[in-house]
Formats: structure tokens, sequence, C-alpha cells
């Protein structure tokens, strides 16, 4: 039996999951399509990586200007692959986030529903988890 929606939302970004959040809130039945990673580009390649690599480099900052605050340190050095490697736990835990929600809503509704997603459901579903 083929599937409809009201509104299928495709890129899972900044602009595609508000959107989706929101029909869905407002009882649309919505597919939300992705072809890379949930999150898009914000949390997986542009704001989230940016900023923590951002912060190393600020920390860094502090540690060798630290005199000027009045605090003594010793010789500082830079350790790129723990930054890197930071940078990119923060980007799956993010992403994981997401796929945890959606993740949890498929379950639930195969394991209810056997399968059939109604507006209503999902609602009730994704209410509960985000006050859980
Ligand atoms: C390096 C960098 C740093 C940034 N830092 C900041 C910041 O600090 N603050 C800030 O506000 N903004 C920042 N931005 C901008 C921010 O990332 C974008 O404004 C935001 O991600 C745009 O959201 P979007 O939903 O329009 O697009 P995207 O986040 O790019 O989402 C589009 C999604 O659609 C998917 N997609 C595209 N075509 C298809 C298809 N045919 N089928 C299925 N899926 C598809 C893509 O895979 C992608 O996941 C930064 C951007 C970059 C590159």
């Amino acid at each position: 039996m083929a599937t409809t929606y009201d509104a299928i939302v495709i890129g899972s970004g900044q602009g595609g999951n508000p959107l989706a959040h929101k029909l869905a809130d407002k009882g649309w039945k919505v597919a939300l399509v992705e072809r890379k990673h949930l999150g898009g580009t914000c949390i997986n390649t542009g704001c989230t990586p940016t900023k923590t690599m951002v912060a190393s480099a600020q920390v860094a900052y502090y540690a060798r200007n630290a005199k000027r605050w009045g605090v003594r340190t010793g010789r500082v050095s830079v350790d790129l692959p723990r930054i890197v490697e930071r940078k990119n736990n923060i980007v799956q835990q993010f992403r994981g986030g997401k796929e945890g929600i959606l993740g949890f809503l498929v379950g639930q509704v195969m394991k209810k529903s056997g399968g059939s997603a109604s507006p209503k459901l999902v609602n009730e579903l994704l209410r509960k988890r985000l006050a859980g």
C-alpha cells in the first residue's frame, strides 16, 4: 500500500528540522528526507565543528597570554589530533541526539501501531520523549 504525506521536507538542517516539527505539531503527516547526516551543515560541518575548534584556539590564546591576567603557566603547546577528536565527539553527540529522537519514534510507532504513524501518535510520543 502506498504511503501518503501532507508534506515532504527535503533536508534535515536548520531550515528543514524546525519546519518538519512545526508541521507535525499542527497535525500534518510529514516525511523528513535527509541524504547525508541529520542536522545538516550547521551541526555536521558548519557552526558546531568550527566553534568547538575556535574554543580550543581561545583556550590556547589565554594560556599563552596568561601573564596579562596575572596567571603563571608553563610551556603551552597545542595537541591538534586531540582538538579534532573533541570536535568529532561533539558533532557525533549532537547528530546522535537527532538520530536518537527519530530512532525512538520509529521504534515506538512500530510497537504501538504496527508501523502506521498517525500524526496524533507521533505527537504524543514526541511530547512524552521531550518531557521525560
Ligand atoms: C563553516 C561554517 C560555519 C558556520 N557557522 C555558523 C554559525 O556559527 N552560526 C550560524 O548561524 N550559521 C553558521 N553557518 C551557516 C549555517 O550552517 C547555515 O545557515 C545553515 O546550516 C543553513 O541551514 P539549511 O537548513 O538551509 O541548510 P543545511 O544545513 O545545509 O541543510 C540542508 C540539508 O539538506 C540535505 N539535502 C540537500 N539536498 C538533498 C536532497 N536532494 N535529498 C535529501 N537531502 C538533501 C543536505 O544533506 C543537508 O543536510 C555556518 C556555515 C558554515 C559552512
